[in-house]
């Protein structure tokens, strides 16, 4: 049986020691990390992962700069957000929540935001450098970072290991790909348009799986012993629930976990992580800047 990788205890971990180096800031510099979560509109699933990341901050001692603006706000009025957050030298990081109302050019947002603040790591600067060898961004993306952190806090070396990413979008599979790869593991991409994935994630030692696609992995595609890291986070219908679903994974866990050697759980895996890794992100920016200005 795979050892079960327990998201939210590692999580637990790591906010108790931002939580103490934030202390230590706030002791040499007399100033503590901040982070500004802007949300545009009132989508109900994005009003919960934004409380989600106020509420993490308050718990740590950061500093949240709430911003929220009205549905109909003007790209412009919101780009006029983010420039006054670039300057504002309270702020380390800024999170521009996704998505935006169809108006607005996410793209075009996302690049006004100042490299040393893009906390969510989806700067085309930053992604490039990540491509690049012998390179290193500022930021790296919040849940690609998880999923390497859960591998090497689980004691599962990456170095000249056969790895297989299942997703290829450019906030999950295509960073965690190119983290890998800078980790000195042989990167396979599996996509939409792959012919036989089985075969290919038969020969890996670490799958990451992020294609949601509910429990599209089974047991007999894993390699016996292998590490499972499974993003995908799909509701399906559930009628014994009070909500009606429950939450899967893209992998089979009951038949995975029989065959693999460490997997993440569907919730309680990858999920609690992406977040701790946001304020992380954001206490690097702020020592980095205290380091700077010091
Ligand atoms: P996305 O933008 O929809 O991308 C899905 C990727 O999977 C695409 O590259 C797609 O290929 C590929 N794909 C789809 N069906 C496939 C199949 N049958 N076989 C192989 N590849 C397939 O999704 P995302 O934003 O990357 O998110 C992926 C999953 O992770 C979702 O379930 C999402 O909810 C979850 N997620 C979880 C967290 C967390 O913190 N736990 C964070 C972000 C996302 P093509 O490129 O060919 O279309």
């Amino acid at each position: 049986m795979a050892t079960v990788i327990d998201g939210k205890a590692v999580a637990q971990t790591i906010r108790s020691e931002i939580a103490e180096e934030v202390r230590a800031l706030s002791q040499k510099y007399g100033k503590v990390p901040g982070l500004a979560v802007v949300i545009v509109g009132n989508r109900k699933d994005s009003q919960s992962y934004v409380g989600m990341k106020r509420k993490a901050c308050a718990e740590l001692g950061i500093k949240s700069f709430d911003i929220d603006l009205p549905e109909q706000v003007s790209e412009s009025d919101l780009i006029k957000q983010v420039h006054q957050l670039n300057v504002n030298p309270d702020v380390h990081g800024i999170l521009v929540q996704l998505p935006l109302p169809k108006h607005i050019n996410e793209e075009k947002v996302l690049s006004e935001i100042s490299l040393g603040k893009d906390v969510d790591g989806f700067h085309p600067l930053n992604i490039g450098k990540l491509a690049m060898k012998d390179r290193d961004p500022l930021f790296l993306p919040c849940t690609p970072k998880a999923c390497i952190e859960l591998l090497s806090r689980s004691g599962v070396s990456i170095k000249g290991k056969k790895a297989v990413v299942v997703g290829r979008s450019n906030i999950v599979g295509l960073p965690a790909s190119l983290l890998l790869l800078k980790a000195d593991a042989t990167v396979t991409i599996v996509h939409s348009r792959t012919t036989q994935p089985e075969s290919i994630i038969r020969e890996a030692d670490i799958v990451i799986a992020a294609a949601g696609q509910p429990m599209m992995i089974k047991g007999s595609w894993i390699k016996p012993g292998a590490a499972v890291i499974d993003v995908g986070t799909n509701a399906v219908d559930d009628p014994t629930k009070k909500s009606g679903y429950r939450l899967v994974g893209d992998v089979d866990f009951e038949e995975a976990s029989k065959v693999a050697g460490w997997i993440t759980p569907v919730p309680g895996g990858v999920g609690p992580m992406t977040v701790t890794m946001l304020l992380h992100n954001t206490l690097e920016g702020a020592k980095r800047c205290f380091e700077k200005n010091h």
